[in-house]
């Protein structure tokens, strides 16, 4: 093997405002776009960010700041608070272009070496996903409304995006710097054969009348450009007929390790486990059933006091499907009206945990706890295997739209039927503005 010696290298391309400064007030926007000059004293520094980035350097880690604020305000707050680290200003999140060749001005090859992209919103998740290099999402502040930094506080949207990882302080983040595979999302880490039983939240809990309702995933299933864990071409795998035993097990041992993990806590009992059935006219038929029976076979040995049920059925008339629904309105009307709770079953005053493949709005997690709370359960946990997360596209374009003089990124897309890669310029009927030109990868 030919030893790289880029790869040694590691680096942290760090957002600034939000990530190393407290700066959510509303009042230095005129700052942050250079319209005043900064006045340093206004700019509260999060406590620990400087011993932060010299702990990353202790881990051999080179940090770069990426800002899309001004360069009258981030030159003067990086002289003074972090030194020499270089700085990029007007970063112009999520696009790729200006990251990029900032980076190889300064010899960094994000592909060729150690990468993450940190930061507080899905601008930073975005351009990290375009850069193709693993993601870590900080949450260091509550944004004080969801308006107030042009939608940045919005928890739901930034998760979307599909960060690789998810950090509530910089201990959490050198945790992950530390031990990167140990860290990925449960499924991501299984499907490499290691243990992890991290889930991600794609909403914030619920608890209505003492009742909680709760959602994980636990593997990204991203659109377009990514880091290397993400679970895409699984998803599709799972979802084929000649799907193999290897991925069955490895999604089968993840789902009982995170399950595991649930009951252990004591703080909360779960008396029932079930699944969302496949329709009877699903292709590969039982797709669900069987990973459930897998898993249910392993958990009545050793926790024989959580039933494992199928308690949904699908209503005989039922043509159409959940994922043929535009909007998360249409999807939740069509499982509640479609996806029924058996009348037999008796839920009352039992917590359930509900197992599916996809995560998209939350809408098939919503119908199904409301048709169960209203029969009388208590918690309910819905937990997905593969979160759908936004569509990233590549900084390659379409040529046959520039030979036309449009500019149209294309999208990296995976084939259904061969789990192949392909680019996309993606076509109305994809639900994109592009001319529908393909072009093969690898
Ligand atoms: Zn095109």
């Amino acid at each position: 093997m030919i030893d790289n010696p880029l790869m040694n290298k590691k680096y942290l391309l760090i957002d600034l405002d939000g990530t190393l400064i407290d700066t959510a007030d509303i009042t230095l926007k005129p700052m942050k776009d250079g319209q005043v000059n900064t006045n340093l004293s206004r700019i509260q520094v999060f406590e620990g960010a400087a011993n932060f980035l010299a702990e990353a350097e202790g881990l051999g880690f080179e940090c770069v700041i990426l800002s899309d604020s001004h360069p009258k305000y981030v030159n003067p707050i990086v002289r003074n608070f972090f030194g020499s680290t270089p700085a990029l200003s007007l970063a112009d999140k999520p696009n790729t272009l200006k990251a990029l060749n900032f980076l190889q001005e300064l010899g960094i090859e994000p592909l060729k070496s150690i990468c993450y992209v940190l930061g507080d919103s899905w601008l930073d998740v975005e351009l990290g996903r375009g850069l193709r290099v693993p993601t870590i999402l900080t949450e260091f502040y509550e944004a004080q409304t969801l308006e107030i930094r042009d939608g940045i506080g919005d928890y739901i949207k930034n998760i979307k995006s599909g960060p690789t990882y998810f950090a509530k302080n910089y201990s959490e983040i050198l945790e992950i710097l530390r031990n990167p595979l140990q860290k990925l999302l449960c499924l991501e880490a299984g499907l490499r054969g290691i243990n992890s039983c991290i889930a991600r939240k794609p909403h914030p809990d619920i608890r209505e009348e003492g009742k909680w309702s709760v959602h994980r995933t636990l593997a990204r299933q991203a659109p377009g450009e990514c880091d290397q864990y993400n679970a895409t071409d699984k998803y599709f795998e799972f979802n084929r007929a000649d799907r193999s035993e290897q991925l069955l097990h490895a999604v089968r041992d993840s789902v009982i390790a995170y399950v595991d993990r649930i009951l252990s806590n004591q703080a909360y009992s779960w008396e029932v486990f079930t699944y969302v059935p496949d329709k009877g006219t699903t292709q590969p038929p039982n797709k669900m059933g069987e990973l459930f029976n897998l898993i249910s076979k392993q958990i009545r040995q050793t926790t024989p006091h959580l039933a494992c049920l199928n308690i949904f059925e699908w209503s005989d008339e039922v043509i159409s499907s959940t994922r043929k629904q535009p909007t998360a309105a249409e999807r939740r009307k069509f499982v509640g009206s479609n996806l029924n709770l058996q009348p037999e079953v008796d839920v009352r005053g039992k917590s359930v945990i509900i197992l599916d493949d996809q995560y998209t709005t939350g809408a098939t997690a919503d119908a199904l706890t409301e048709q169960l709370q209203a029969r009388g359960a208590q918690n309910v946990l819905f937990v997905a295997l593969f979160h759908l997360v936004s569509p990233v596209n590549s900084s390659k374009l379409c040529p046959r739209c520039l030979a036309n003089g449009l500019t149209k990124q294309l999208q990296i897309k995976i084939k259904r039927s061969d789990g192949s890669k392909f680019y996309s310029c993606v076509p109305p009927q994809y639900r994109g503005d592009g001319c529908g030109y393909t072009e093969n990868i690898g």
